[in-house]
C-alpha cells in the first residue's frame, strides 16, 4: 500500500504507462551502491534517491573542500571540512526522507570491496581513479552485479553498463573487456591537475542516473555493450559498439582471475 506522501512525491513517475505503479515498487525494493561521492556521485545520488530508490549507499572518504562546489552542488559552503558521505546523507535526507541511506566513510579496497557491495542489487561507479574503477568492475563480475560506469575529463565524458544483458540478450562486456590494461602512471591527469568543466560531470552523472533507473525498471535499452561519449564543447554524442572479450581475465570463457587482486599494484602505483 502506498501512503499519501508517496502517492503525492512519485506521482509524475507513476503516471508514466512505462513505471506505474509496479516500477515504483520495483524501485521501493532496490537498493544501489554508489562509489564516490563527488561530481558524478552528487546528480546520481539526487536522481536515484528523489526516485524513490529503497536503499542507496554512498562510499566516499574524502571530506567536502571549497574547490570541489563548482561541480558538486548537492554540498553547500558550510559543508567545507565535513566527510562528503555524511554530508550527503544529510541532504539527501532532506531531499527525500523515505529512503535509507548507508553510508561508507572508507576506501574501497580489495579486503572490504565484496563485502560493501554485495548487499545491492546495482553498483555505481563514480569514482576518479584508475585502481578503484578496475576494483569496483572485477568485484561486480566476482559478485554478478550490473555496473553503470561513467568518467569526466576536462570537457568529454562517457558512459557505459557493464557486465548486464545486451538488449539483444547476450552478456554485455565489463570494464576489463574495454579496457584491459590502465595507462601508465599519471598519463591521465586527475580534475585537480588538469580541470574539469562544472557543468561536465552533472550531464555525465544524469546519464548514468538514467541508466541506473533503467536497468533498475527494466525499462528501454540500457547502454550495454555500448559506450556513450558526450564532448561538451562540439555539443555531440557519439555511441561505440563494444563486445565481450571471451579472453577477458575476468568476465571471459575462461576467467584466470578469480579474487581481488591488489589495484594500486596492477596500475602501477
Ligand atoms: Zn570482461
Amino acid at each position: 500500500m502506498w501512503t499519501k506522501e508517496e502517492l503525492d512525491r512519485y506521482h509524475r513517475q507513476m503516471i508514466l504507462p512505462q513505471v506505474g505503479p509496479e516500477g515504483q515498487e520495483r524501485l521501493k525494493r532496490a537498493s544501489v551502491v554508489v562509489v564516490g561521492a563527488g561530481g558524478l556521485g552528487v546528480p546520481v545520488l539526487q536522481y536515484l534517491v528523489a526516485a524513490g530508490v529503497g536503499r542507496v549507499g554512498i562510499v566516499e572518504m574524502d571530506r567536502v573542500e571549497v574547490s570541489n562546489l563548482h561541480r558538486q552542488v548537492l554540498y553547500a559552503t558550510e559543508d567545507v571540512g565535513k566527510p562528503k558521505a555524511l554530508a550527503a546523507k544529510e541532504r539527501l535526507l532532506a531531499l527525500n526522507p523515505l529512503v535509507r541511506i548507508d553510508t561508507y566513510p572508507v576506501r574501497l579496497t580489495s579486503e572490504n570491496a565484496l563485502e560493501i557491495l554485495r548487499p545491492y542489487d546495482l553498483v555505481v561507479d563514480a569514482s576518479d581513479n584508475f585502481p578503484t574503477r578496475y576494483l569496483v568492475n572485477d568485484a561486480c563480475v566476482l559478485l554478478r552485479k550490473p555496473l553503470v560506469y561513467g568518467a569526466i575529463y576536462q570537457f568529454d565524458g562517457q558512459v557505459a553498463v557493464f557486465h548486464h544483458l545486451t538488449p539483444e540478450g547476450e552478456m554485455g562486456p565489463c570494464y576489463r573487456c574495454l579496457f584491459p590494461k590502465p595507462p601508465a602512471p599519471g598519463s591521465v591527469p586527475s580534475c585537480a591537475e588538469a580541470g574539469v568543466f562544472g557543468v561536465l560531470p552533472a550531464v555525465v552523472g544524469s546519464l548514468m542516473a538514467a541508466e541506473a533507473l533503467k536497468v533498475l525498471l527494466g525499462l528501454g535499452k540500457p547502454l550495454a555493450g555500448h559506450l556513450l561519449l558526450y564532448d561538451a564543447l562540439e555539443a555531440s554524442f557519439r555511441k561505440l559498439s563494444l563486445r565481450r572479450n571471451p579472453a577477458c581475465p575476468v568476465c571471459g570463457d575462461h576467467p584466470t582471475q578469480q579474487d581481488l587482486i591488489d589495484y594500486e599494484a596492477f596500475c602501477g602505483l
